[in-house]
């Protein structure tokens, strides 16, 4: 079932979360063990994060260095599948133009709806580690409209080859909103300009990024709407849980934490005195978020359900 169809059908907020594959050589239980303690709250549907390889240089012979691709976590379509066959629940891979040509994707997508998954977040990705710009594969695409253009061809029966004649496809289309501005976005007005764009392309409804401030998504769904951006938006949410979180995920995500919630982290001394605080924050955002009347509250779990599980069951 689509996410757009799970949330029309839907009387009060959903839950949802996003799991990353596990690092190569961790089996499938891996997934389930972070899965498990969350099913408790219903998801509709759990998101698989995609991660694109990355580059090391390897010496070869007599001092030369030659560029290696390494992929640190495989199997995102694999692992939809398998959540799917085990709880019966909807997973919605993400799909990234980096790293891919456009005939990938394609194949990517026919696979997809070979097993049934209907739901696609399509995402750009971000640039790889030993570059500072988002360079697009060759024959691949540059913006994430362009790889919603793809799929909606493609759920029009339009692929890239004439001679291939298969069925169109029917797959959900979600995309990413940022209630604090993409980072290499001149201003808001130009990043919402385009998110606009993805939604009018295609996209069927937008998760945020995370962020901590309610109000900035509150005033972000404004600005949406007031713009005529009417699809559904879901934020997305986690909970700050280490010490190192503190410094990273402001730097990492180009977020800022609110003064109240900076201003008890700093008091902190121990990663068990910022679990508490992280998870008290999401109960509060998570509550007020519900009461606002949010279609679903969608958690950033990065392998770790525990905080997640804490969160939800104060609020579903
Ligand atoms: P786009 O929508 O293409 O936007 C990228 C930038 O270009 C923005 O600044 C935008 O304003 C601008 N822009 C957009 N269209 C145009 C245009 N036509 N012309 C000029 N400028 C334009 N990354 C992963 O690698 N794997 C994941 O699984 C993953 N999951 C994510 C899930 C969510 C909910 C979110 C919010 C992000 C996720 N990301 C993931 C990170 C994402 O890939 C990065 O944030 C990336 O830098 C931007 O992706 P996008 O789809 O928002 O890009």
């Amino acid at each position: 079932m689509k996410v757009v169809e799970h949330i029309n059908e839907a009387k009060d907020t959903l839950f949802s979360f996003e799991i990353l594959p596990p690092l190569k050589g961790k089996s499938i239980e891996s997934i389930y063990n972070g899965i498990d303690p969350l099913m408790e709250f219903k998801p509709k549907f759990i998101n698989v994060t995609y991660h694109r390889e990355e580059y090391i240089y390897r010496e070869r012979d007599k001092g030369l260095l030659e560029k290696v691709s390494i992929r640190k976590r495989p199997g995102t379509v694999g692992i939809c599948a398998a959540i799917m066959n085990k709880y019966h629940v909807d997973a919605v891979p993400h799909l990234i133009c980096g790293g891919f040509s456009k005939d990938e994707t394609e194949n990517a997508l026919i696979d997809l709806q070979f097993l049934g998954i209907d739901n696609v977040l399509a995402l750009r990705g971000d640039p790889i580690k030993t570059e500072s710009t988002f360079k697009p594969t060759e024959n691949g695409h540059s913006y994430a409209v362009q790889l919603i253009d793809q799929i909606a061809n493609m759920n029009k029966g339009n692929y890239s080859h004439d001679e291939i004649q298969l069925a169109p496809t029917n797959f959900c289309i979600g995309a990413a909103g940022y209630p604090e501005k993409h980072f290499e976005s001149m201003n808001m007005a130009t990043d919402l300009h385009y998110l606009k764009q993805k939604v009018d392309r295609g996209a069927d409804y937008i998760v945020t990024q995370l962020f901590f401030d309610n109000k900035k998504f509150f005033k972000f769904v404004e600005d949406c709407r007031a713009i005529g951006i009417n699809v559904p938006i879901i934020p997305g949410l986690k909970p700050i849980t280490k010490m190192r979180h503190i410094s990273f995920l402001p730097k990492f995500f180009h977020i800022d934490f609110p003064d109240e919630l900076s201003s008890e982290l700093l008091k902190c001394k121990t990663d068990e005195e910022v679990r508490k605080i992280g998870v008290e924050w999401g109960i509060e955002q998570s509550k007020e978020l519900k009461a606002a009347g949010v279609p679903c509250i969608h958690y950033y779990t990065m392998s770790n359900s525990s905080e997640v599980k804490q969160i939800a069951g104060e609020v579903f």
